[in-house]
């Protein structure tokens, strides 16, 4: 185990605010990790997990140990429970998409549409990732744990999580509370595409590469051609290329605001105001909003803040536009919030997660 003392974080986090961690440690197996945390008690330390940094938000310097998990394995297990399942375990520290590729690669399929989202795996369940009509709920077994103040391992199932949009058990009650070290996914060895998601099914309805002869059996039929799994994570992939801005040319964190969930009264108010306004009906009865509309009807897109500024072409997305603070970024994002609230009576949440104080914000 290797504790540093004020080591940068800067390099750490897609946004590239800047902030310190007042003792860091990059912990390469369970063992490193649970005498990180004994140290992290023994000296009265509070903790901090950092995956990637792509869904991080510094808005000081962290006190305490920061904690970055590497931890590396790829693991097929046991069947699962129907003849065609298989159960894939992944350590915390593996890149999310070298995880979906690998799978894919091994005919396994069934995360084809959350290819390219940043990240690793051990962070993966915490908002309960999302893209293109799939959540990691949908393929979710299980997940193994330490907890923080005692070092034992726990192991929370599906439900344990209680996942929703963007949302887990490890973002709510559980909050700063586990260490997630593995996490247990139910994969097909089936094809079973889903490219219900209107983008999706429109960037693969035009794409010149479909190709018969590579198809298993059971792909799904797209007009005349016929779409397998590694052509659905190819066209995710190209479309997250061409839509989202990349964090090391323009640092960002992703979408910076959830899309709020209000009820069908509430929307079909606001349709008579707006028109336009579109509305996803949930299962419980809510609609929700594409927070990016708001943004974009309010006229925040290209916006700036100090040092920052609301991207031209995407109004969820935040950028560093170099040398910003994460206090200047929560301070644009605290005016877009209010502007929004006032206009439309409609509250924002930030999807990130803020790690350090926000002092006065
Ligand atoms: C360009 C871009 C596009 C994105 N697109 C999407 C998208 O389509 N869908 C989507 O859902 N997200 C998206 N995101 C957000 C981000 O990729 C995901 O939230 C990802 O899971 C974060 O992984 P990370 O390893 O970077 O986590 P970090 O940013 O390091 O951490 C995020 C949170 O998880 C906690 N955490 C991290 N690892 C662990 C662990 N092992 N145990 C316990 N807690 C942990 C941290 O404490 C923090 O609270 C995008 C981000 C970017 C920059």
């Amino acid at each position: 185990m290797n504790i540093k003392a004020n080591v940068s974080l800067h390099a750490l986090n897609t946004l590239a605010l800047p902030g310190q961690a007042e003792f860091f440690s990059r912990v390469h197996n369970n063992d490193e990790l649970a005498e990180a945390l004994a140290y992290a008690q023994a000296h009265k330390l509070k903790v901090t997990v950092l995956g990637g940094g792509s869904n991080v938000i510094l808005a000081s310097n962290i006190s305490g140990l920061v904690i970055q998990v590497a931890t590396r394995g790829i693991e097929r297990c046991e069947q699962g429970d129907h003849s065609k399942t298989l159960h894939w375990t992944a350590a915390a520290g593996e890149n999310w998409h070298q995880f979906v590729q690998h799978t894919l690669a091994e005919k396994s399929y069934g995360l084809e549409n959350l290819s390219l989202i940043p990240g690793l795996v051990g962070a993966a369940p915490i908002q309960n990732i999302g893209a293109y009509g799939l959540e990691i709920s949908d393929r979710f077994v299980s997940l193994q744990a330490l907890e923080i103040s005692t070092g034992k391992t726990v192991r929370f199932s599906k439900s344990d999580c209680q996942f929703g949009y963007r949302e887990s058990v490890f973002k709510q009650a559980a909050a700063g509370q586990f260490v997630v070290t593995s996490v247990t996914l139910a994969l097909s060895e089936q094809p079973n595409v889903d490219i219900s998601y209107p983008a999706l099914a429109a960037a693969l309805s035009t794409t010149s590469d479909i190709r018969q002869s590579s198809v298993p059996e059971g792909a799904l039929s797209l007009g005349s051609a016929q779409i397998s799994p590694q052509q659905v994570s190819e066209a995710v992939c190209r479309i997250r290329e061409q839509k989202l801005p990349d964090p090391t040319l323009q640092p960002n964190a992703g979408s910076f605001f959830k899309n709020p969930v209000i009820s069908k009264d509430r929307w079909q108010q606001l349709r008579g105001k707006y028109p336009e306004l579109p509305g996803y009906p949930q299962l419980d009865g809510g609609v929700k909003l594409p927070a990016a509309w708001l943004i974009d009807q309010a006229g925040w897109k290209g916006a700036a803040g100090q040092g920052c500024s609301v991207h031209r072409e995407h109004a969820l997305v935040l950028v560093n536009n170099g040398g910003c603070s994460g206090r200047q970024l929560l301070q644009l994002a605290e005016d877009i919030i209010v502007d929004i609230e006032r206009r439309f009576g409609i509250l924002l949440a930030i999807e990130p997660q803020v790690l350090g104080l926000r002092g006065s914000l």
